[in-house]
């Protein structure tokens, strides 16, 4: 990566963001070791963790790209980068949209007589607020459109775009022998130049944003669930969780464009 930081713009939970100082439609975002889960309620900083957190959604947005997804994300990533990607700027909507093909997590405890494991088909997509205070809320789509935060072609394109990156990670994680159980993406409106507007993925997508499952067995599970899992947050645990986001960056350098 040339560009070299510009101003910061906001420090988030776990990443930085900075002007690019060369090219005014890009930005530069930047991991840091931090890690946090319940709205920042629990977080820890394990040393390595930003340079995990930089190759990953590097490797997963090149694999989203190649497969024919718009993706905010431009290049960088990689152990030459210092934990840093060049991303298009884009205004984020503040949405997490959500892809499940097997019920888990927060799906699960709002349908109890659903059982957990079982496969959702067709597949689920669901949109949360981003609201940290209010741990982000569900949000159904007339809301959306009432309050303004997408037109319904919009939420429309979303869903869509959700679903085909989940198909893609699946097919990509399935030839691992390991199962995405859920997805979690978020969009931003390009801004600036011809595509101004355009709904791309934004944001990352890494080992925070789904849940995997190797061999379909929950007890293997790679993702970041360990770190929210964790009874105590001592160094063995810390230890686990690295090794498992590690395990996690060098598979995903792994998925091909086909
Ligand atoms: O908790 P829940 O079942 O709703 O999470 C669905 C998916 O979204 C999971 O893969 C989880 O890792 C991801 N997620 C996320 N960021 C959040 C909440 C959930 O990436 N703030």
């Amino acid at each position: 990566m040339q560009q070299s930081k510009g101003a910061e713009i906001v420090r988030g939970k776990t990443k930085v963001l900075y002007e690019c100082a060369d090219e005014p439609q890009c930005l530069i975002v930047e991991q840091t070791d931090a890690i946090t889960a319940g709205a920042g309620a629990r977080r820890d900083v394990i040393s390595g963790k930003g340079r995990l957190a930089a190759l990953t959604p590097s490797r997963v947005f090149r694999f989203l790209n190649r497969r024919g997804l718009p993706t905010h994300f431009l290049s960088g990533g990689e152990d030459v980068d210092d934990n840093a990607m060049l991303v298009r700027r884009c205004a984020m909507i503040p949405l997490e949209v959500v892809v499940r093909g097997i019920v888990a997590g927060s799906y699960a405890k709002r349908h109890p007589g659903v059982q957990r494991g079982s496969p959702l088909d067709p597949r689920v997509v669901e949109f949360f607020l981003k609201d940290d205070e209010r741990h982000d809320p569900m949000i159904v789509v007339d809301e959306i459109v009432t309050r303004d935060i997408a037109r319904p072609q919009e939420v429309e394109r979303m869903s869509e775009l959700a679903r085909e990156a989940f198909d893609a990670l699946e097919e990509a994680w399935q030839d691992r022998n390991v199962t995405l159980v859920d997805l979690k993406v978020e969009f931003g409106r390009l801004t600036g130049g011809e595509r101004n507007g355009e709904i791309v993925l934004a944001d990352v997508v890494d080992n925070d944003s789904w849940r995997i499952w190797p061999q379909g067995r929950e007890e293997a599970m790679l993702d970041k669930q360990i770190y929210r899992n964790l009874a105590q947050r001592d160094a063995e645990g810390l230890a686990r969780v690295k090794h498992a986001y590690e395990e996690v960056a060098e598979a995903v350098a792994g998925f091909d464009s086909r």
